[in-house]
């Protein structure tokens, strides 16, 4: 098989780059190994960004308006949010419809798995199993959107992404707000969290080693009241370090290339926009045009955040005193800004961090 641009993994971060790439009339193949396959994930993402990344809005399940932050020491903030909400997914049929719309515009959608690549006079040529067989596909440019255990990166020695182990579970229960639980006791330098899901709700929480993880679900489930012993799932998140965009025509995009914001976790917007970032360079001819478009975007952003999460998330008083500084109506005001509407430009991310400075000085 022969194409332009051949996009590897068809989570939001592939789909969303093919749905770009044949928009613009480019020959794309998007190969996604398992199309029944449920990332474990809280599925929620805010309102705002369905209109900037064209999601359809009947991938919304639930709309949720309230966030409570509960501090190691048991302090509890309720935020009620203005200016949009926290959009509820189902994630399996969440990739499917992005898959769909990325068919509807033209890509060809294989249902297979990458195995490897190499390159030869300038083209790269991947082998990918297709029905029990090796095929090759031959293509100008290759997207690597496969995830937080990335082949392609694996096939390319390219260093792996650093990452968290989370487990995470779904829940017979109901409740009304996104709650995130700080404490060290069940989530050393991270966090634990109940989401209302489409059916029931998504719990879980994070920490390395990924042996000390039921013991933390354990004790969180403890701390929250909740009498449950669900199946569980482990999975990685990756830590962003800013250094992966592409190797000439190779390109990284979204948990492949550590695309999750630090601190708050959230990497499906990130992955899809770094889709349609990696989308824009291929369209444009010029690869360097990924790592401009991202780090003109993001980069500030994830650097202030992961600064935020060093610094906060290190212990209990440090976490503690975050969630006294989210008691300041300013302080939530600006948060809830930068977080929600995302494509405003910088200037809630200037006037975050000018309050954090003020502050923190
Ligand atoms: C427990 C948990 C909760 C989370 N909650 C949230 C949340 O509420 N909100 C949020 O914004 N983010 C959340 N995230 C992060 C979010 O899930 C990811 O950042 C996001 O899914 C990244 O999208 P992606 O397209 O880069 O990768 P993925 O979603 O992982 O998609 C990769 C795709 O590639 C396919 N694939 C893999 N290998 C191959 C191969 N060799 N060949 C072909 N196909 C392949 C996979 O089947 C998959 O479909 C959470 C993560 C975890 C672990």
């Amino acid at each position: 098989m022969r194409t332009k641009v051949l996009v590897v993994g068809g989570g939001p971060a592939g789909s969303t780059a093919a749905r770009f790439l044949t928009a613009e009339g480019l020959d794309t193949i998007l190969v996604e190994r398992n199309p029944f396959f449920v990332k474990p994930c809280g599925g929620g993402l805010p309102s705002t960004v369905f209109d900037e990344l064209g999601i359809p809005k009947e991938a919304i399940k639930k709309e949720i308006k309230k966030i409570r932050i509960v501090s190691p020491r048991g302090a509890v903030l309720d935020i009620g949010l203005k200016g949009g909400c926290i959009a509820i997914v189902k994630r399996g049929e969440f990739d499917s419809i992005l898959r769909k719309e990325a068919q509807n515009t033209g890509a060809r959608l294989i249902q297979g798995e990458f195995i490897s690549l190499e390159e030869k006079n300038g083209q790269i040529i991947a082998k990918v199993n297709i029905d029990g067989n090796e095929e090759y596909i031959k293509t100008d440019y290759l997207i690597a959107a496969d995830g937080v255990n990335s082949r392609v990166r694996l096939s390319l020695g390219v260093k792996h992404v650093s990452f968290l182990y989370t487990i995470s579970a779904m829940m017979a229960m109901d409740i009304d707000s996104c709650e995130f639980w700080f404490g060290s006791a069940h989530a050393p330098n991270s966090y634990s969290w109940l989401f209302p899901a489409a059916e029931g709700v998504s719990s879980g929480t994070a920490g390395s080693p990924a042996q000390t993880l039921k013991s933390s679900l354990k004790s969180f489930f403890d701390r929250r009241g909740l009498d449950s012993n669900p199946p569980t799932r482990i999975y990685r998140i990756p830590l962003w370090d800013g250094e992966l965009y592409n190797k000439s025509n190779i390109f990284f995009a979204g948990d492949s290339a550590g695309h999750v914001m630090p601190l708050t976790y959230e990497g499906i917007y990130h992955a899809m926009k770094a889709g349609e970032f990696a989308a824009r360079a291929i369209i444009s001819g010029k690869p360097s045009d990924y790592k401009k478009l991202w780090k003109k975007r993001f980069h500030t952003r994830f650097f202030v955040m992961k600064k935020l999460c060093d610094y906060f998330l290190r212990d209990d008083s440090s976490a503690e005193k975050m969630i006294s500084l989210y008691k300041r109506p300013e302080i939530q005001e600006v948060s809830m800004k930068l977080w929600l509407e995302k494509s405003s430009g910088g200037r809630h991310l200037i006037s975050f961090m000018n309050l954090f400075k003020r502050i923190l000085s």
